[in-house]
């Protein structure tokens, strides 16, 4: 999938972060966001409950909440 057809087929709040990491302009935080929204296909709730603590952006992910101890218990 080319970058103009991914960005076609995404929400439009997400697409300026899109392209702004694609095109090296983001900053890695705001990259990261990026990803993690995309890997959860858009939700936003779904990168705050994400529990798959082997993933390498998992302590970096954006919407965490207070508290939030990752499966570390
Ligand atoms: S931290 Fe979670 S949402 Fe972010 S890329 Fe990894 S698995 Fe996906």
């Amino acid at each position: 999938m080319s970058i103009t057809s991914k960005a076609d087929n995404m929400p439009n709040i997400y697409r300026k972060s899109y392209l702004s990491a694609v095109s090296g302009k983001a900053t890695p935080r705001n990259a990261i966001k990026a990803f993690c929204i995309e890997c959860m296909n858009y939700v936003k709730s779904e990168v705050t409950k994400c529990d798959t603590i082997d993933c390498p952006l998992n302590l970096y992910r954006p919407y965490r909440k207070a508290g939030d101890t990752d499966g570390k218990d």
